[in-house]
């Protein structure tokens, strides 16, 4: 018997504006401790996905219109982000929106911002953040400076500071060099196995996270078209052709 997953997605559609539908029945299940990737082209619906487990959808005027989310036992479709956020679920939004004219430490305190366990604590993680992230250490200015992989590093070290059990990241690669990209890929690995914390990850570079998750949903035109676990997605002959680049 198997223990209930940590996320999942029942059957949701999504609709923008009352009119626009994206997303037709999409499920997913994301296990305690597992990193799973959602993949899938432009327009697919993985951020809309997202969006809808973080609650980031009603900002956008967008509204879980059928079936349900379920984290930990409990359903979350369409509540206040803050009361997600409250329960342990962070998303890093797609293009790492940190706060430019604010040093790195005051954009690691918005990381906590739903936390009530005070200041020293706070002071602590920040240190852990940064001892994960050497590189923001020595950045004192504004985050505004910070190059597109520190800046990608911060929005991730925000997360962190929520202390959450689900972190729902969007295109961490995203305009990113393979160098840096193997270096973001490589702290997500080690977030997960060292301090425990669940992903779903949402890409475009299929092989980065393939090589990361455990297991991987292919959306397309708001639905899921393919899953399995990753060694089999990567050796299945049309996710080659169309994810892989051949190879
Ligand atoms: P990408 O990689 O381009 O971000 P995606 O798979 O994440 O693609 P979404 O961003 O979820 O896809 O978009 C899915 C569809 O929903 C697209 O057709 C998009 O135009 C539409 N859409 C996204 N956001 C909104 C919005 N706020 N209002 C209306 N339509 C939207």
């Amino acid at each position: 018997a198997s223990a209930e997953p940590l996320l999942s997605v029942n059957n949701i559609e999504v609709i923008y504006d009352d009119v626009i539908l994206v997303l037709r029945g999409v499920s997913l299940a994301v296990p305690q401790g597992e990193i799973v990737t959602l993949l899938g082209p432009n327009g697919a619906g993985k951020s809309t996905t997202l969006k809808a487990i973080s609650g980031l959808l009603r900002t956008e005027n967008g509204k879980v219109t059928r079936g349900d989310i379920r984290f930990m036992g409990e359903p979350i479709a369409n509540a206040a982000p803050e009361s997600i956020v409250r329960r342990g679920i962070f998303q890093v939004m797609e293009g790492r929106r940190i706060v430019e004219d604010m040093t790195v430490i005051e954009n690691l305190r918005l990381g906590a911002f739903t936390r009530t366990d005070g200041a020293r604590a706070q002071r602590r993680d920040i240190d852990m953040v940064l001892d994960y992230f050497p590189r923001l250490r020595e950045r004192t200015g504004l985050a505004g400076y910070l190059s597109g992989g520190e800046q990608q590093m911060l929005a991730i070290g925000r997360a962190m500071m929520a202390r959450p059990r689900l972190i729902l990241l969007d295109e961490p690669s995203m305009g990113l060099s393979p160098l840096l990209v193997k270096e973001v890929f490589s702290i997500i690995r080690t977030l997960n196995r060292e301090l425990g914390i669940t992903l779903l990850l949402v890409e475009q570079n299929a092989r980065m996270a393939l090589g990361a998750a455990s297991f991987g949903y292919i959306m397309e035109s708001g639905k899921v078209v393919m899953d399995g676990s990753a060694p089999a997605l990567m050796d299945n002959e049309d996710v080659k052709e169309f994810y892989l680049g051949g190879g």
